[in-house]
């Protein structure tokens, strides 16, 4: 983790309230270290409060469209002026529940990046896909529908975020040679294309990750940080997490 900044990223998903803004934002800003970027990515109706608290904030998507008749949509230029700086885009949630593409989710990927916000692509194969060795296959395929319509270059400012589907939410992490080896597949296939940017790239493990196994798998060479669902809704289990990075 030596060479790239450590980064820690608190997914809230549709949970949160003001009061958990308060209480987040009061235990992190008494941990800031120069050593690491903590990210918060509240529901919408929080990121206000959660920009004013201090935390660096994230949107948890953003639409791939500039601004016009799209009701319920939220534009990445709008968040961007109101001081967010990063936004999730191809969480697996996104990708099964509100059946995004890969496709739509390279034009999110895009939309985000020309607004001035750092897109947090996550990647990740199902339970099915990984049981059956596709793995590399399917986090290769999710990556190059933004490289095949942005090009290499796009991935210099932005975060990846691998998140194997079956470790989201159900307590099954991968365990740290498991993560490892897909964060080095990752590394090594954008680095074919260009050594700087992938070794520059931060590169975060997200699924099932809490203050009992945050150690072990940011040790990994390749493992830049994480991308943290359930453990970022406590205080305590939040800072121990960032702690550890
Ligand atoms: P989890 O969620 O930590 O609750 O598994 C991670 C995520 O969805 O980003």
């Amino acid at each position: 983790m030596a060479i790239r900044k450590a980064m820690v990223a608190g997914n809230w998903k549709m949970n949160g309230s003001i009061e958990l803004v308060k209480d987040m934002s009061d235990a992190i800003n008494s941990i800031k270290s120069p050593e690491i970027d903590v990210i918060l990515f509240p529901p919408f109706p929080l990121v206000s409060a959660m920009i004013a608290s201090g935390v660096i904030t994230g949107a948890q998507t953003v639409s791939e469209n500039t601004p016009g008749a799209f009701t319920g949509e939220v534009d990445a230029q709008l968040l961007k002026d109101l001081g967010v700086n990063y936004a999730l885009v191809g969480h697996s949630e996104r990708r099964s529940i509100y059946n995004e593409s890969s496709d739509v989710i390279a034009d999110k990927f895009a939309r985000a990046q020309s607004a001035g916000l750092i897109p947090v692509l996550c990647v990740g194969e199902s339970e099915a896909e990984q049981e059956s060795g596709q793995t590399e296959h399917v986090v290769a395929a999710q990556i190059d529908a933004v490289i095949k319509k942005l090009g290499v270059a796009a991935l210099k400012d932005s975060v990846i975020a691998y998140e194997p589907v079956w470790a989201i939410g159900t307590g099954k992490t991968a365990s740290p040679e498991q993560a490892q080896a897909v964060h080095k597949f990752i590394r090594d296939k954008i680095a074919s294309l260009d050594s700087d940017l992938a070794q520059g790239l931060t590169i975060l493990y997200g699924g099932s990750v809490n203050e009992k196994n945050s150690e072990l798998l940011f040790a990994q060479p390749d493992i830049d940080g994480g991308l943290i669902g359930g453990a970022s809704l406590k205080a305590a289990s939040f800072v121990a997490i960032c702690n550890s990075a």
